[in-house]
């Protein structure tokens, strides 16, 4: 058979070409893998991964749907272990920053919560929906809504309650309209949410309005009122940009919808 000299010969070459020479690369450093596949061709996912990027740090904005083809993308985010992850570095972020703080015990120290994707989670509702890929339907969402079975968010109510036990209280300012206080309410303390100081929701004279001006009235008022707004979390952009946003804001993951 011809295998032996053919062996010999690439024995000879490898030996040759080790011998005698210094390596190239002193160090070994490790070798990224692009998420391509064959023909470099992209792997199905990286281009969803930017765009949810996009819509994280504020560069995309006043979008109606997540992209069709990202469905799979971020129900597979979020149903899996990245979202929970995500939302523990920003809960254990505002944690750290408000057990720094030396506050005085007065009783004027305040955090502002959303309540939609921070304290409360519309998940099940939006894993029927195509996660954002359909366009808002205020009836079917209405419905979910006065069920009042939407669970908890676990970071969000860990970090809830340990900011309770610091002595700060809790101010809940939702987009949700006045007509939703009773099973809001209900919901919150079915889930774990026992206490706060108010639970602001949006009146009829907010119509007309974006969630931006009407969450920055309502934190003016706060302030008007004598309460300092040591922090302030939710899941919109609208939700911590605008006045008297709080001395720190803290931005949940949401790539299911964007509220202006
Ligand atoms: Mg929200």
């Amino acid at each position: 058979m011809e295998i032996l000299p053919i062996l010999v010969f690439f024995l000879a070459t490898v030996v040759s070409t080790t011998q005698g020479h210094e390596p190239l690369v002193t160090h070994h450093i490790h070798l990224l893998r692009p998420k391509s596949g064959a023909g470099g061709d992209s792997v199905p996912g990286v281009s969803c991964l930017s765009w949810r990027l996009g819509v994280e740090t504020n560069n995309i904005i006043n979008w109606k749907t997540v992209p069709a083809e990202c469905e799979s993308y971020v129900g597979h985010y979020l149903l899996g272990h990245q979202y929970r992850k995500d939302s523990k570095v920003v809960t254990n972020e505002a944690w750290l920053y408000a057990k720094s703080l030396n506050l005085t015990n007065d009783g004027k120290n305040v955090w502002v919560f959303d309540i939609d994707e921070t304290t409360l989670s519309n998940l099940p509702y939006y894993a029927d929906h195509g996660f954002g890929t359909e366009l808002y339907n205020s009836t079917a969402f209405n419905t979910w809504v006065l069920e009042g079975t939407a669970p908890a968010l676990p970071e969000s109510l860990k970090l809830y309650k340990k900011l309770l036990k610091l002595g700060v209280k809790v101010v809940f300012i939702t987009g949700s309209g006045e007509g939703q206080r009773n099973v809001t309410t209900t919901n919150l303390k079915n889930v774990g949410y026992h206490t706060w100081e108010k639970l602001v929701l949006k009146g009829s004279t907010y119509s007309g309005n974006t969630s931006y001006v009407y969450k920055s009235t309502e934190r003016t008022k706060l302030v008007k009122s004598g309460f300092r707004i040591i922090g302030n979390i939710g899941d919109q952009w609208s939700d911590i940009l605008g006045t008297n946003v709080g001395n720190r804001t803290f931005k949940l993951p949401d790539p299911m919808y964007y509220i202006s």
